[in-house]
């Protein structure tokens, strides 16, 4: 996977993985927003965004800080609830139903979508609790299985070589792009459908990103990937296919190369080479 600047402004992408998409049908669509809008008091954050994201895809939600990133984000498993003040209009469907009815089971819906923050959050216990918290919650109490599913999630986040021995000691002792790891894993352990990430590399250096950004590419071959990210070369290289959002609106929602190479809409293109953020 290359990230080539083309001319000074334009990013070129060749990315050899890429899967082939032209053959995604209706059915490889697993969450998405139907007329999506979302008020904080009364200033509104999202404006009727229609959005579809797809199975074993990486979508990236670019655009200037502010623009509802997050916001969106955190729509895709109810985590704006919480938020005093929050209300919510138009769907979210999963798997074709919409979270947003009052049967919805959001015990169930926060397993299956799960989230990554921008600085890792690893609770204050050891590496293996940390895995095994979320399947406990959902009743697995047998330690062989627990076991098992500490060893298979974190070698899907490419962590157990360098922490199978030390299983036991505090998580908070590993170096920040491990921990992130750590909780890329926690999310996989109650074997989620699809990952949001909102700015996972923000807080690590260089070579804690690259990790992350190689891991992404390997869980899309099981799981869906949606990110926020403030940081377009990072897009570029991971994304499939890439939203911009402005001032609450998705401005262009299309594949990762077409947004970065030849952006239908003149806000896009400003926003892509630079001319704003
Ligand atoms: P981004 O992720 O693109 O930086 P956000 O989704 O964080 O944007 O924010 C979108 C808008 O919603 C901003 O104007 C922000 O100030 C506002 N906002 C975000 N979170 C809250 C909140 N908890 N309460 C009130 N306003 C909020």
């Amino acid at each position: 996977m290359v990230l080539k600047i083309k001319n000074k402004n334009k990013l070129k992408i060749e990315n050899k993985n890429s899967l082939n998409n032209s053959n995604k049908s209706q059915d490889d669509i697993v969450i998405e927003c139907k007329e999506l809008n979302l008020w904080y008091d009364d200033a509104q954050a999202l404006i009727d965004i229609n959005m579809k994201f797809k199975r074993n895809e990486v979508t990236a939600i670019i655009g200037p800080s502010g623009c509802g990133k997050s916001t969106l984000l955190r729509c895709l498993n109810r985590m704006n609830d919480v938020i005093e003040g929050c209300r919510i209009e138009g769907e979210v469907l999963f798997q074709g139903k919409n979270l947003y009815t009052k049967d919805a089971d959001i015990r169930l819906n926060r397993k299956k979508i799960g989230m990554i923050f921008q600085k890792p959050n690893p609770f204050p216990m050891s590496i293996y609790d940390n895995i095994t918290y979320g399947p406990k919650i959902h009743k697995i109490i047998d330690d062989k299985t627990l076991r098992e599913i500490t060893e298979r999630s974190l070698k899907r986040a490419v962590l157990w070589e360098e922490v199978q021995d030390r299983l036991n000691e505090s998580a908070m002792g590993l170096s920040g792009g491990q921990q992130q790891r750590l909780c890329i894993a926690r999310a996989l352990a109650v074997e989620p459908e699809i990952l949001l990430m909102d700015e996972p590399t923000a807080s690590l250096d260089p070579i804690a990103t690259q990790k992350i950004e190689e891991l992404i590419f390997e869980l899309k071959k099981e799981w869906t990937v949606i990110i926020v990210t403030h940081n377009m070369q990072q897009a570029a290289r991971i994304s499939d296919y890439t939203g911009f959002m402005y001032l609450g609106k998705l401005i262009e929602f299309g594949n990762t190369e077409q947004i970065f190479e030849n952006p239908n809409n003149q806000l896009t293109e400003n926003y892509i080479t630079g001319r704003f953020g």
